[in-house]
């Protein structure tokens, strides 16, 4: 999508000299100059703290910040009270892990998630099962990398007590069922926590229809600033979940003996919020609304994703880590390694053209040595990558194999 290039001021810079390809979005996304522009005019203008002063200036920054709360529950079909902002998708999962899971799941309890997850949506858990004597069941990854949801419906049991699944991966591109996972664990009786980290940018998240209890992502992945991310939490378990962090800004009462909590979302928000990140996130939210359509958006990402995939086949060293129907018709991560080539050395070959790519185990470590090696490269789209870079990266890794 051609057009939106020019809103990014990075993407008219240049890297070792050659101009800069960024394929890199999986890891963090670029920011359009209105989303820049938000954060220093929040800064130069509205500097005040929120939910405390009562000047009219306080009372603005406090409306400008709520308003974002709005505009997020609006974003993925949620009511505004639903919304904790929170530092990151990481910071969502700690905030269930510590809020409600530490005190919900005990000795004996279990904890299903997949072989395809995060990090930061494994080691809370594999903490938590550690501390309260829970067993944590993995889902695994099929040959076709797609989830096994035949063994997750023998996996689930009534001493099933949370189902936490990425809704895509990061390392895979692979797009959970993650309505099917739901309705399923909800017949034991269990929570659901979705992991939508890698989706929120792509395609447009319901809440409601997902019916999910806790749904996390972070604002720097959908052209907002680091330093925010969003923790839904279905309204049925507000008055069951205690804060886990005290402090200003959750109190309603407070004395020496005791203190008393504000209704939900402000008792899960203690101390000053990212307001400035959270301005930021509107603003992206806004940018999004009005320059992307989800429906053109699959079509065009995957389209990138064929032509990768496409030319990718064609050269026999070449193995792609992912179900290439689904990355075809709706992926934006193309993942791969190449024989006899370490995946750091074909980034460091990219990116002395200009190109950005990942290489590593993307935080997917128990994944990759499932799939029986330590390292993968991957390529991520965005509604700002084009054609000609893509047929760019294509030219050189068919020329760096060339050097084999
Ligand atoms: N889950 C997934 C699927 C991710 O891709 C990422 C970021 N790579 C995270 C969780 C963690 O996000 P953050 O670092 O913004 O907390």
């Amino acid at each position: 999508m051609l057009k939106l290039r020019k809103d990014f001021p990075i993407l008219q810079t240049k890297i070792n000299d050659k101009p800069l390809v960024y394929l890199d979005n999986a890891a963090t996304s670029q920011k359009p100059q209105v989303v820049i522009d938000a954060i220093t005019d929040f800064y130069t203008k509205y500097n005040f703290n929120i939910h405390r002063g009562i000047y009219s200036y306080a009372e603005y920054a406090t409306t400008l910040f709520e308003d974002v709360r709005k505009k997020v529950a609006a974003f993925i079909n949620s009511d505004p009270e639903e919304i904790v902002f929170t530092s990151g998708t990481t910071g969502g999962i700690n905030f269930v892990a510590l809020a409600w899971a530490d005190k919900n799941i005990k000795k004996g309890d279990e904890i299903i998630i997949s072989q395809m997850e995060h990090h930061s949506n494994l080691v809370p858990w594999q903490e938590l099962a550690k501390k309260n004597g829970a067993i944590l069941k993995v889902i695994p990854v099929k040959a076709d990398y797609q989830l096994d949801l035949n063994i997750y419906e023998e996996l689930l049991s009534t001493n099933t007590k949370l189902v936490a699944v990425t809704h895509v991966s990061n390392a895979l591109g692979t797009q959970n069922d993650i309505e099917f996972i739901t309705k399923k664990a909800h017949q034991y009786g269990a929570k659901v926590l979705i992991d939508a980290a890698q989706s929120v940018a792509h395609q447009k998240i319901d809440v409601k229809k997902i019916n999910c209890d806790f749904l996390v992502f972070s604002g720097h992945k959908m052209l907002g600033p680091t330093g925010i991310g969003v923790l839904y939490i279905k309204k049925d378990l507000h008055a069951l979940i205690e804060p886990y962090q005290f402090g200003g800004g959750m109190v309603f009462q407070a004395g020496f003996d005791n203190a008393s909590w504000l209704q939900a979302p402000h008792k899960f928000e203690a101390g000053t919020p990212p307001i400035a990140q959270a301005i930021g996130l509107g603003s992206a939210i806004d940018y999004i609304k009005t320059n992307i359509d989800f429906d053109y958006l699959k079509t065009y990402e995957a389209s990138l994703c064929s032509k990768l995939i496409d030319e990718l086949a064609l050269l026999k060293q070449v193995k792609i880590l992912g179900n290439i129907d689904q990355l075809k018709h709706s992926g934006h991560i193309v993942s791969f390694v190449i024989d006899g080539m370490h995946p750091h050395d074909i980034a460091a070959y990219l990116d002395m053209h200009g190109i950005c790519v990942r290489a590593g185990h993307h935080c997917a470590q128990p994944l990759h040595i499932a799939l029986g090696i330590d390292s993968s490269v991957r390529v991520s789209f965005y509604a700002y990558n084009t054609l000609e870079e893509t047929v760019y990266l294509i030219c050189k890794i068919k020329d760096l194999i060339k050097l084999i």
